[in-house]
């Protein structure tokens, strides 16, 4: 693996008085875009041009297997309809996968990964096992079961043997060992929208809530969380604008920037749009799709006025 610096800086809140602030939209090409993403693309948009900065589009395609081309091609489509523009080239994640290969040996280096082999369908066995037998399962912010950190304490031997093995393994961050490396002072993050339960200001992290997250898989070379605080950075990017369902998931961002010595930006998290049936929208519901309000005749100015 080929070791590529990350730009390093001191961890110090985006000073946007000195650096022209710069802001991305990030979605993935899994799906047509809804109301909710044009509230996403809108306020990134607008809140470039109100500070003199820069809107960046990402495309996040790391997963090969739910990420098509016709999908990164109807995202430019809509977003070009609502009349944002943004610069040019389009970072696409899938074109840089040896940089998150780069931030995850570095992981390695300084023994805070493990390769893990448990399947979805052994989690959940094992998870059901427990509460059988009257053992309640700690759960992530997102309602999910913790890994069960089986492999964590292997030796060398038998992590070599894990790699080496047919079966397909993932590398997890030892989440206790990682937030032990990443010392003091305890981790925060600026918050400008707000989380969840109104939280805004000065947030504390804690991504020990997460458990021993998946950095890469074998059908998927990097994971969301690793790509995107990597992109960050080397984007230069001072102001993370994103859906309330992102929140709790910053604190692992925060860790990993942390640990691997990466700026940290502003994150402003803004409210969630639900469907009819009181629940997220969702990319398989076609008819919150930009592209079904575009069809039916409706102007960006009424999406604007929708989601705004
Ligand atoms: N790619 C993520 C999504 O489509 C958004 C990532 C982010 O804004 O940090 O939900």
């Amino acid at each position: 693996m080929i070791f590529i610096p990350l730009p390093c800086q001191r961890e110090t809140m985006a000073d946007t008085s000195s650096t022209q602030p710069v802001f991305r939209f990030a979605p993935s090409p899994n799906g047509l875009l809804h109301l909710g993403h044009a509230l996403s693309a809108i306020l990134n948009h607008d809140m470039a041009k109100a500070s003199g900065g820069r809107f960046l589009l990402r495309i996040e395609d790391i997963d090969r297997t739910r990420c098509h081309p016709q999908f990164e091609a109807a995202i430019s489509s809509d977003l070009a309809w609502l009349g944002l523009e943004w610069e040019q080239p389009v970072r696409r994640q899938s074109d840089h996968l040896d940089l998150y290969a780069s931030a995850l040996q570095r992981l390695n280096d300084m023994g805070l990964v493990y390769p893990s082999v448990l399947s979805r369908g052994e989690i959940k066995a094992a998870v059901a096992d427990a509460e059988a037998r009257g053992n309640a399962w700690p759960r992530d912010p997102d309602g999910a079961p913790l890994y069960p950190e089986r492999e964590r304490d292997l030796g060398a031997d038998a992590r070599n043997a894990i790699v080496a093995g047919d079966k397909p393994h993932a590398w997890r961050l030892d989440m206790k060992k990682a937030v032990l490396a990443a010392g003091a002072p305890p981790l925060t993050w600026q918050e400008t929208g707000s989380g969840p339960d109104g939280e805004t200001g000065l947030i504390t992290a804690d991504p020990a809530a997460w458990g021993d997250i998946i950095l890469s898989r074998s059908d998927a070379p990097s994971s969301y969380h690793l790509s995107v605080i990597v992109d960050d950075a080397l984007q230069g990017i001072t102001h993370v604008v994103r859906g309330r369902d992102l929140y709790h998931a910053t604190a692992v961002h925060r860790l990993l920037q942390r640990l691997l010595d990466l700026p940290e930006p502003v994150y402003h998290h803004h409210r969630l749009l639900l469907g009819a049936d009181g629940r997220k929208l969702s990319k398989s519901n076609r008819d919150t799709g930009i592209s079904a309000f575009r069809e039916a005749g409706r102007s960006p100015a009424d999406i604007r006025a929708l989601v705004l």
